[in-house]
Order: structure tokens, then sequence, then C-alpha cells
């Protein structure tokens, strides 16, 4: 248990977040050979299977997917654990009557269980673009979606009461697999990493209320503290967009904006890596700010070169880390840390923010609606309010992607038409190795 505790608080530092992982790999391992231990009839024939089945799938699934799929490797995470959840919980039902307790705690951890498994199946199609990323949505769908929550709820409650009906169980089973992609439907691809959160915090107590059903406390602890952080997770995402849950879960974000359909003729300016490696060069403070395309192009490797000549040129070069640029909290930390930029130079947003006055460039990567001046301003703007980095108070803005189109919410962005602002148009791996290569050309 200590070793579950000790994971996630050095989890959340990226110093020490390795060391976290491996306490809590260590700390399942010993909770599954203690709980093997403690029954004395143990079939180890299918256990072994299971064994072999979860890793044929597990195994490849951590290694194949890009670290951009990260959102969508954890949803299927999420969709496994409820699964087993729910299935245990089932067994349980068939297997001899509960009483009492014992069915309550068997109610919520299927009911938990089997909508985390369909939601996170849905939100992991989505994310992976196998069904539409735009919210699904028709007239009455909260009230439908209420109704079929409540109907599940009522026969979870009548379960509770005559246990003896099996019957039943079925039926509950199966509205509570609607309810979960009845839940996701009407959530837009952008809002999935918060909903992933929510519903790791539903497995989470799926898996709590499976301990009681057991008798199990580590299961019950464990269960806590992942449906606790799986919330806290989401409640912070939220924040970061400014967002509310009522938001995420009934907004239907994500839809494609009148604004961005209608792309007015604005015109931009450009610039080419030898004029980008020019101001660079010329700079005294330059403030780089990763996002999502710096992960697809995997350009952290070059950035790092940059960084590295930049620094040995005396120009002061620092990284502003927005808490949700990317897919998924800490992405880009974790994309930085790879490439071994040194993590005194990632700033958090509220400690960059007011540098950004004094920088000669910002540099943008990849990034896009964590830069866009619409959210302070444009009520009618789908991230009107979310916190912004404020590149647009720096001297130059220099904004590398491969063209024009929109980041994660879909929307335009009105810094790329401002008059600071130079368009470094292509993929940030080529266009930064152009840069490091102009830049190393030009005297040392
Ligand atoms: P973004 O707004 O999604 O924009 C990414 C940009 O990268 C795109 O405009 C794209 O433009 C560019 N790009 C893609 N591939 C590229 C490549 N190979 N080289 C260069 N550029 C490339 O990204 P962001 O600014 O990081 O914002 C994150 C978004 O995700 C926000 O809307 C946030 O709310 C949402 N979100 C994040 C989290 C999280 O936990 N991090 C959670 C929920 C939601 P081109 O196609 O023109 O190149």
């Amino acid at each position: 248990m200590d070793l579950f505790i000790l994971s996630l608080k050095w989890m959340s530092a990226p110093s020490t977040a390795r060391r976290g992982v491996l306490a809590g790999e260590v700390g399942m391992l010993v909770a599954i050979i203690g709980t093997l231990l403690r029954h004395e009839v143990v079939n180890y024939q299918w256990i072994m299977i299971a064994f072999v089945v979860g890793s044929a799938i597990g195994v490849p699934l951590a290694y194949l997917m890009p670290m951009t799929a990260v959102p969508q490797r954890t949803a299927l995470s999420h969709a496994f654990g409820a699964l087993a959840s729910a299935l245990i919980g089932t067994a349980e039902f068939y297997r001899e009557t509960p009483h009492g307790f014992v069915t309550v705690a068997l109610v919520v951890e299927t009911l938990l269980g089997f909508l985390t498994f369909t939601g996170s199946l849905m939100a992991f199609g989505k994310l992976q673009e196998i069904l539409p990323t735009r919210p699904m949505v028709y007239r009455g769908q909260n009230v439908i979606n209420l109704v079929l929550f409540g109907v599940a709820a009522a026969m979870g409650i009548a379960l509770m009461l005559h246990p003896e009906s099996t019957w039943m169980f079925p039926i509950f089973a199966v509205l509570s697999l609607l309810f979960g992609v009845m839940l996701i439907v009407p959530i837009g691809g952008a809002d999935m990493p918060t909903v992933i959160a929510l519903l790791n915090s539903y497995a989470g107590l799926s898996a709590s209320a499976m301990g009681f059903a057991l008798d199990n406390k580590l299961l019950i602890i464990a269960g806590a503290l992942d449906g606790s952080s799986g919330l806290i997770l989401a409640i912070i995402m939220c924040r970061a967009m400014n967002r509310s849950f009522s938001n995420v879960l009934f907004g239907a974000f994500g839809q494609v904006q009148a604004s961005a359909a209608k792309a007015e003729e604005r015109t931009v300016r450009s610039a080419s890596a030898e004029e980008a490696a020019e101001m660079l060069d010329s700079a005294r403070l330059v403030i780089v700010v990763p996002g999502y395309g710096l992960a697809v192009a995997q350009a952290q490797h070059k950035l790092r070169e940059l960084y590295d000549l930049l620094t040995r040129r005396g120009v002061d070069v620092r990284f502003a880390i927005h808490p949700v640029a990317g897919r998924m909290p800490g992405h880009m930390n974790v994309l930085l840390a790879e490439a071994d930029i040194p993590y005194e130079k990632l700033f958090e947003m509220d400690d960059i923010n007011s540098e950004f006055a004094q920088a000669d460039v910002a540099l943008v990567i990849g990034a896009n609606d964590v830069t866009n001046p619409a959210a302070r301003h444009d009520k009618s703007s789908p991230i009107y309010g979310m916190p912004i980095l404020n590149v647009d108070h720096a001297r130059t803005v220099m904004v590398i992607k491969r063209g024009m189109s929109p980041g994660f919410a879909g929307i335009d962005n009105e810094l790329y038409y401002m008059d600071k602002t130079l368009m470094l148009f292509g993929d940030a791996k080529v266009f930064l190795t152009n840069v490091v290569k102009e830049l190393s050309a030009v005297r040392a």
C-alpha cells in the first residue's frame, strides 16, 4: 500500500516520476502475490492463461503506440480494468446470492464497471478517430441519458432489495453498458482527455466497491486512490481550460465553429529558416512554446540542439509550459525531458506569462489553441476564458506549423494575422533542422 502512495507522490514531479512508476509496478506485483498466497485454493492454470493473454495485449500496446497516442492507450487500459471489475462483480453475484452491504457494493461495482468499459471504448474510438470526433447531439439527449441512468439505477436498487431475482441482472448490465456509450457520444474529441481522467476515477471507484464486496482492504484503498486521483486530475484539466464539469460533460465542445468554417481572407507574413535563424541569433531572451505539433513531429531532439546552439551564443532560452498543451497533462514536460532539456528552464504558465513582454522572440512550435488571444476577449469563442500563454506580448512571434490548419478546438488563431507574427511554415522537425543548420553556418 505504501508503495502505491509513494508512487503517486513521486509521479507528481518529473525528476522522480520514473521511480514512481517503478514503485507502482512493484506494489502491484506484491499485491498480486499476496492475494494468491492468501487463498488456499488457487487455480494457477487459469491465472497463467490470463497472464499470457494480458501480456500479449499489454506489451505491444506499451511499445507500439506512440507517445502522442497515450490518451487512447490510457482509455483502453481503463476499459480493460473496468471490464475486469464488472466481470468479477457479475461472477460474485451469480456464485452465491449476496446479502446486505455486499449486494450494494456489487451493484455499484458492476454499474460503474460496465459503464466505464463502454465509455472508455467510445473515448478510445474518438481519440483514434475510428469514430467521429465531433460531438453527436440530438434534441432531448440529456433527458434521455438521465432517464436511461435512472432506469439502470432503479434496476440496481431492485437488485439490492431482491438479490435472488437474478433475471434482473442481465437487463441491469445491458443498461449500464448502454449508458456508458450514450454518456460519451455527445462529447467532442477535444474533451476526451478530461473525460478519460473522469473515467479513470469511475474505474477506481468500481475497484474500490469490488474491495468491499470481496473484503479486500488493498483493493478498497488502491481503488479509492485511483478514484480520487482521477477526479483531481479532471478538475485540474477543467480549471486549466476554464471549463466546468457540466460544460465538459454536456457542453458539446469541439463542434466545427462557424468562424473557422468561413475562413476569412486575411494575410499572414511568413519567413524562411535563414531569416528565423538570424532573428534568434540576435535575440537576448527567447521563450519557446511547445505544443502538440512538436510531439507529432518528434522534433524535441532538434529543439535541444537549437537550445544548445543559442545558449552557447549567450541567448537566454526558456520554455513556457501550458497545462493543457499537447494531448495529456504533462505531455510537454515528458517530451522535453526525453531530449534532456534542463528542467529548470521549463516554466509553468503563471510563472512565465509576465516574462513575454521582455522576450525578443516567442517561438511557438506546433502549439495553437494555447496561444490564441481570442480566449481573452472573444466571448463567442469556444475557448473563451481559457488561460493562455501571452506570446502576443513578445516583441516578435514566430510560429512553426505546417499550414493554417486549426488546433484541437477547431478554431482559427488570430495570433497568426498580427503584424508582429512571422509564420514559419513546415514540419517542426524539418524546419528546426534547417534553423539549426543556418545557425551553425553563422559565425559562432
Ligand atoms: P493544438 O491547438 O492542438 O495545435 C497543434 C498544432 O500543431 C496544429 O495547429 C497543427 O497545425 C500543428 N502541427 C501538427 N503537426 C505538426 C507538425 N508535424 N509540425 C508542425 N506543426 C504541427 O495544440 P496545443 O496548442 O498544444 O493545444 C492543445 C489542445 O488540446 C487544446 O485545445 C487543449 O484544450 C486540448 N486538450 C489538451 C489536454 C491535455 O491534457 N494536454 C486535455 C484536453 C484537451 P498544422 O496542421 O497547420 O501543422
